[in-house]
């Protein structure tokens, strides 16, 4: 095993699978990644999950084009067999792109709460700009309370933060997509 591990190991990789692919996912790649051919049996045995879970595991993750598989018939049961193929590339390459949508977001209420007056309620149903807050006339859409004008320099600066992060890892990840061979 060489950059697979260094990829598993990874805590932003295993954060991803969590979320998107669900617990145990990596623990299953893991599995994988080793090379050993085991069968869903055995996958099922060894990390404490039902066989049905594994295929979940993994369906979820070809639809998403992060694994595929060879199918191949057992001549004597007649029952196929799958062999599972783990896409590194394709994982760091969705990771990215979740991370550069996020970074569009972040940027774009930066610049939202830097460039204009914002309105809220007391509840923060939503954050309105003066020219529609006018509109309604100071009243939520949502909820109806009045809104008042907030300071969003506090808020800009956890934003400015949270922007510097992800970049951060964006250079993590393609230091990571560097040593997929
Ligand atoms: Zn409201």
């Amino acid at each position: 095993m060489g950059f697979e591990k260094k990829i598993l190991e990874n805590k932003l990789v295993q954060d991803f699978f969590q979320r998107k692919i669900g617990e145990h996912s990596i623990q299953l790649i893991k599995l994988y990644s080793k090379g050993k051919n085991l069968t869903e049996d055995k996958l099922s045995k060894k990390i404490g999950i039902k066989v049905t879970e594994i295929r979940t595991i993994l369906n979820k993750m070809h639809y998403l084009g992060m694994a595929d598989y060879d199918k191949t018939r057992n001549k004597k049961t007649g029952w196929y067999n799958y062999d599972w193929r783990i896409n590194y590339k394709r994982i760091i390459e969705l990771m990215l792109q979740e991370q550069s949508e996020q970074l569009k977001k972040l940027e774009i209420e930066e610049n939202t709460i830097t460039e204009y007056s914002v309105f809220a309620c007391k509840k923060k149903c939503d954050q309105i700009v003066f020219e529609i807050a006018v509109q309604y006339q100071f009243k939520c859409p949502s909820c109806s309370q009045n809104m008042d004008y907030i300071n969003t320099e506090t808020k800009s600066k956890g934003i400015k933060k949270d922007i510097k992060e992800l970049h951060t890892t964006k250079e993590e990840l393609l230091e990571l997509q560097k040593v997929i061979k």
